[in-house]
């Protein structure tokens, strides 16, 4: 066991949150990922105390910190959205994911950043989802919002280092604010990381670009879809077109220390295997 390396999936809460954590220690994980709220509708039921403190009390019990948790928001939201009343929706869901997680006790909410649609232009998409960031701040204390790289599929923003930094820019609190890599999304964008060489150099890239302490999470994923595809399909590592090497290499990055590293890999069967070879990986 590697303590400073917070391994786990994107786990299921299938029958109340408190069973993500009993899902993920069944795996080996000390991290894992889930939905709060069923992903594919706007509105769920709140969430009551007993069930909080069941699912703290998993966490507890399976040795997972609350800031080993990366929960991540509905597929509905789009925070850059073109339309002002849809925006508006977007921005209360938002809100209302950041509260749940407050309310449960953590410390991260993971989200895809926003599309123009094809009705705007990027610059003022990126400066749409930097204010419904703000928005989202404003009215809450302890969650850091996670904005995830994405593989530009569609009119999806965020799958270049510099869209990333510039909505960082535009967001007033940048201690909750940070970034969710990828890998799969990267690729797919059109970042290499197949070699050890190529990968060491797409992250000192993003160091300089947007700066390591923005890194506040990992998923950790090969791809179905050959480099610079902008089509996001998920694979097992060593599986894909990615390869082992990229996985081998960022296990060896101090920027991954500490951080929640969480598969979202397609063979939930070789979850614990693949949790088990990336902790293998970890130099001693
Ligand atoms: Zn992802
Ligand atoms: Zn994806």
């Amino acid at each position: 066991m590697q303590p400073h390396h917070l391994i786990g999936a994107h786990v299921s809460a299938s029958g109340g949150i408190a069973n993500a954590p009993l899902n993920a220690a069944s795996i080996g994980a000390n991290a894992f990922a889930l939905f709060t709220k069923n992903q594919r509708r706007w509105v769920s039921k709140p969430l009551d105390e007993a069930q909080i403190a069941l699912f703290q009390q998993n966490c507890a019990e399976a040795n997972i910190s609350m800031d080993a948790i990366l929960p991540h928001d509905s597929y509905l939201i789009n925070l850059g959205h073109p339309d002002d009343e849809l925006l508006t929706k977007s921005r209360e869901a938002f809100y209302d994911e950041i509260a749940r997680c407050e309310q449960i006790g953590l410390t991260l909410l993971n989200f895809h950043p926003g599309s123009h649609l094809r009705q705007i232009d990027t610059d003022k998409c990126l400066s749409r989802i930097s204010e419904s960031i703000n928005f989202a701040l404003s009215q809450s204390t302890t969650v850091t919002a996670v904005i995830e790289n994405t593989a530009g599929q569609g009119s999806n923003l965020g799958h270049s280092f510099e869209q990333l930094a510039q909505i960082i820019d535009g967001v007033e609190d940048k201690s909750r604010v940070g970034i969710c890599i990828d890998t799969c999304h990267m690729f797919a964008a059109g970042y290499d990381i197949r070699s050890q060489a190529s990968c060491l150099s797409a992250f000192d890239l993003f160091d300089k670009v947007v700066g390591n302490r923005y890194l506040k999470a990992m998923h950790l994923n090969d791809s179905k879809t050959k480099l610079n595809s902008r089509v996001d399909r998920h694979e097992s590592l060593g599986k894909g077109e990615i390869g082992a090497e990229a996985f081998s290499t960022l296990m060896t990055l101090e920027a991954v220390k500490g951080i929640p590293l969480i598969l979202e890999t397609t063979d939930a069967d070789l979850w614990a295997a693949e949790i088990n070879w990336l902790r293998s990986l970890v130099p001693k």
